[in-house]
C-alpha cells in the first residue's frame, strides 16, 4: 500500500537562480518537484530543468550509485565497483604520495563554481594538503562581471530591481532562457509600462519584448556610453578622469565602433537617465579578453546614475548580520595557507585580482593550470580531485584539456554520472544530488536566505562533498599528510549552522519555509560602505592603476578586428558562442531523453544570407572551425534572421552519452573542441575569448 505524499519546501539549485520549490514525497521517492510561489525571490517562478532534470539525475538507470576503481588503461572504460573505505584509502594513498615526492602544490582541485558550498568544501580540502590549487568555470562565466563589480565597489552581483524600474537595460542576457524568475519579471515590468532596452547581436526573446533594441557588432558593446551630480560627489572617486574618457567617445563615434545607429544610443542614454533605471547583464558580455572593462564601462553607469541600490535600480547584495557565505569563507584568515604559498597560486602572478590571495574566489588560472598538467612549468602539477564538474567538456581545447587529464599521475571525480570527465578517472565517487543534500545559500540582491532541503534518503551509497571530503582528511591526517584541518564540520549540519553564525536565522525555521528573510534596507551606503582602496565608487579603479592596468573603462576592438588581414581572409565570418537553451545546464542532463527529445542536437544559427553563400540548407550538418582553435566542431544548422548577418551563434556544452568513450563526442559535437584556451585573455581575469572570433564554416 502507498504511504501518504508528503511536500517539503526546498531550493532548487540547478543553475544559480536558485528558484523557490515544493518536493513532495511518497513511500521515501520523489514524484514531484514543483515552484513553491510563497517564495519571496522566484515567486512562482520555475524551469523545466527544476521540474524533469532534478529528479532524473536522481532517479535515472545510469545514475553513479556506487564507488568506481579503474581497470585497465585510462579511459578504456573498464571499471569495478570498491567500497567507500577502498577508494577512500587509495585516494589518500595517492594523494600523500604525490604530495610527498613533488611537494602540496602539484594537488589541485576542480569545481563548476564558487556560488556552491561544493567549491567552499573543495577549496578548503585542498588547502587542508597544504595547496592553493583549485579551478572554477568562471573565467568562463560570470567571472568578469565579479570582478568589475568587486573593484568598482558596486556589489550588485547580477540583481536587477525590475518590479520597480521605469527602464531595464538588458545588455547580452536573454532570461527567456536563462533565468525564469528574471523573464517573469521583465514581463510584467512590460505590462507596467517600464521601457525595455536591449543590446544584443542576437534578435532574442527579450528583443521581441523591447521598446528598443540595439544590435552591436560583436565585441562592441563598451563603445555605447547625465549623471546623478550629487551621489557622484558624495561617493564617487575619478569621475572627472571617467569624463574625460568618455567624452572621446561621443554618439557618432560609438556608432562606428558599434555599427548602432547614433540616434538608437542617444534613445537607449535617454531611457537609461530617466530612472529609475536597471541594469541586468548576462553571459554576452562576459568571458572574453575584454570582459572586465567591458563591465566596467556598464558598472560606472550604473554609479553615477545614481541608480544604485534605490528601488528600481540595481540593489547591493546584503546579508542578514553574523551571516557567513561561501565567499566569506574562502577569505576568512581562520581558514587561510601561509601568504607565500597562496601567493604560488597558479596564475597569481599574472593575474592577481582573479587568483591567489587577493583574487576574487583565490582559484587559479585554468589555462595556466592545464599548461603545468603539460608541462611541469611553473611546476609540476600531478594530481587532480574534480567535483561535479565535467571539464573536458567545458573548458576550451577539448584535445588539450584530455591530454593533460590523460597524463596525470592521479585522478579523482565525483559526479552524479559518468561523463567525458569522469571516463578519464581513477577513481570515480558518487555525489549526491540536490534532491539529497542540505545547502543553505543567499541569494543575491535579495532579502532571503534559501534552503535546500535533503528531501530523500541518498540513492545507493552517495555521499555529500563535505561527507567525502571529511573521509579523506581523516585518512590523509593518518597518513601525516595535512598542512591543517580547514574543514572541521563533521557533517553538512554543522557546517550549515556554523554559515548561519550568530545570525537571527536557524536551520529550523529554514527548514519549514524554504527560506527565510531578513530585514534589507535600501541605500544604506555610509553603514554598508564601499569596499575599495578609497572607500568610494571607484570610477578610477586604484586596484587597476597599482598594478599598471588601465584604472578607467575603456574599448578594446573584439578579437576580428585585431586579427591580421590574411587571417581575416581565411576565417571571414565570427563566433558567438555560450548561448543558454532551456533544456540543458551547461554540460549537464544531456543523458535525459526528454531533453534529448526537446533539443537533439548542438544548433548553430546562421543568417539565412551567410548560409546560402556556403550552400548550407536548414537542418544541414556543418562543421566550424576558428583561427586560433586545433579541432572543429559539428553542429546542425538553423537558418534564422534572428542571427545578424556573417556571426554564427551557438551554445555550448555539448557532448552525446550513447557515442564512443572516453570522449562520448566532446571532440565532435562540443564547441570547445574548436576553441582555444591559449589567449588572448582578459588581463584582469584571464578569460579567453568565448565571443567575437574568426571562424569558418562548411558543409559537413
Ligand atoms: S531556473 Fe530552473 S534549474 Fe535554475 S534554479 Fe530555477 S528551476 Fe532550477
Amino acid at each position: 500500500m502507498s504511504g501518504l505524499e508528503t511536500t517539503v519546501a526546498s531550493t532548487c539549485w540547478e543553475c544559480s537562480t536558485a528558484c523557490g520549490a515544493l518536493v513532495s514525497v511518497r513511500d521515501g521517492k520523489v514524484v514531484k518537484v514543483g515552484p513553491n510561489a510563497a517564495h519571496p525571490h522566484s515567486r512562482g517562478a520555475f524551469c523545466v530543468k527544476g521540474i524533469r532534470a532534478l529528479p532524473e539525475s536522481t532517479y535515472q538507470d545510469s545514475r553513479l550509485r556506487y564507488p568506481l576503481r579503474r581497470i585497465g588503461a585510462r579511459g578504456a572504460g573498464g571499471w569495478a565497483r570498491v567500497s567507500w573505505d577502498a577508494a577512500l584509502d587509495e585516494m589518500a594513498d595517492r594523494l600523500a604520495e604525490l604530495r610527498a615526492r613533488h611537494g602540496p602544490l602539484a594537488l589541485a582541485g576542480a569545481v563548476s563554481g564558487a556560488y556552491f558550498s561544493r567549491g567552499a568544501i573543495v577549496a578548503l580540502l585542498l588547502r587542508s594538503l597544504g595547496s592553493p590549487n583549485w579551478m572554477i568555470n568562471q573565467d568562463l562565466c560570470g567571472g568578469c562581471r565579479a570582478v568589475s563589480d568587486l573593484i568598482t565597489g558596486l556589489a550588485i552581483g547580477g540583481a536587477a530591481d525590475l518590479d520597480h524600474t521605469n527602464c531595464a537595460l538588458l545588455v547580452g542576457r536573454n532570461p527567456a532562457a536563462a533565468d525564469p524568475v528574471q523573464w517573469s519579471a521583465l514581463k510584467r515590468a512590460k505590462q507596467r509600462g517600464a521601457a525595455i532596452v536591449v543590446i544584443d547581436p542576437l534578435r532574442t526573446q527579450a528583443a521581441d519584448l523591447a521598446d528598443l533594441w540595439l544590435r552591436p557588432r560583436p565585441g562592441t558593446d563598451a563603445a555605447i556610453g547625465r549623471y546623478d551630480k550629487d551621489f557622484v560627489a558624495r561617493w564617487c572617486h575619478g569621475f572627472d578622469a571617467l569624463a574625460a574618457r568618455a567624452a572621446s567617445f561621443p554618439a557618432e563615434r560609438a556608432a562606428e565602433l558599434s555599427g548602432v545607429p547614433a540616434a538608437d544610443i542617444e534613445r537607449a542614454a535617454a531611457l537609461y537617465a530617466a530612472g529609475p533605471s536597471t541594469f541586468a547583464s548576462g553571459h554576452g558580455i562576459d568571458a572574453f579578453s575584454a570582459g572586465v572593462q567591458t563591465f566596467r564601462a556598464f558598472h560606472c553607469l550604473v554609479a553615477i546614475s545614481g541608480n544604485l541600490d534605490r528601488a528600481g535600480g540595481n540593489r547591493r547584495v546584503k546579508r542578514p548580520r553574523g551571516f557567513r557565505t561561501y565567499h566569506d569563507l574562502l577569505h576568512d584568515p581562520a581558514f587561510r595557507l601561509p601568504i607565500e604559498v597562496e601567493r604560488q597560486t597558479i596564475g597569481a602572478d599574472r593575474f592577481p585580482l582573479w587568483a591567489g590571495p587577493d583574487g576574487w574566489q583565490t582559484a587559479c588560472h585554468n589555462p595556466s593550470v592545464i599548461y603545468a598538467m603539460l608541462t611541469g612549468k611553473p611546476y609540476p602539477l600531478r594530481a587532480l580531485y574534480a567535483s561535479g564538474v565535467n571539464i573536458a567538456v567545458t573548458y576550451p581545447d577539448t584535445r588539450r584539456t584530455v591530454e593533460a587529464l590523460r597524463g596525470l599521475d592521479f585522478f579523482a571525480v565525483a559526479a552524479h554520472g559518468m561523463n567525458p570527465t569522469a571516463a578519464l578517472a581513477d577513481i570515480v565517487l558518487p555525489k549526491t544530488t540536490a534532491l539529497e543534500e542540505e545547502e543553505i545559500s543567499l541569494a543575491p540582491g535579495t532579502c532571503c536566505v534559501n534552503y535546500t532541503a535533503p528531501a530523500v534518503a541518498p540513492q545507493g551509497e552517495a555521499r555529500s562533498d563535505l561527507a567525502i571530503a571529511r573521509g579523506l582528511i581523516d585518512r590523509l591526517q593518518a597518513r601525516g599528510a595535512l598542512a591543517g584541518d580547514f574543514l572541521p564540520w563533521p557533517d553538512q549540519r554543522a557546517f550549515n549552522r556554523y554559515l548561519l553564525g550568530d545570525s537571527a536565522i536557524d536551520l529550523e525555521s529554514l527548514r519549514a519555509a524554504g527560506y527565510a528573510e531578513f530585514p534589507y534596507e535600501l541605500g544604506n551606503f555610509a553603514a554598508q560602505g564601499f569596499k575599495t582602496p578609497t572607500g568610494k565608487l571607484e570610477l578610477w579603479s586604484e586596484r587597476l592603476a597599482a598594478l599598471g592596468l588601465d584604472p578607467l573603462p575603456d574599448y578594446a576592438p573584439p578579437r576580428r578586428e585585431r586579427e591580421p588581414a590574411a587571417v581575416r581572409e581565411r576565417f571571414p565570418l565570427i563566433l558567438q558562442t555560450g548561448l543558454r537553451e532551456k533544456t540543458y545546464h551547461h554540460s549537464r542532463f544531456r543523458e535525459q531523453a526528454w531533453a534529448r527529445k526537446v533539443s537533439p542536437d548542438p544548433l548553430l544559427h546562421i543568417h539565412p544570407e551567410t548560409a546560402a553563400r556556403h550552400f548550407v540548407g536548414d537542418g544541414d550538418w556543418v562543421t566550424v572551425e576558428t583561427s586560433s582553435g586545433q579541432g572543429a566542431c559539428r553542429m546542425r544548422a538553423e537558418i534564422t534572421d534572428r542571427a545578424p548577418l556573417d556571426v554564427l551563434i551557438t551554445g555550448m556544452g555539448w557532448w552525446r552519452p550513447e557515442a564512443a568513450g572516453p570522449e562520448f563526442g566532446a571532440l565532435d559535437v562540443n564547441v570547445n573542441a574548436a576553441l582555444s584556451y591559449g589567449g588572448p585573455w582578459d588581463p584582469i581575469t584571464g578569460s579567453p575569448d568565448s565571443r567575437g572570433l574568426p571562424c569558418r564554416l562548411r558543409r559537413a
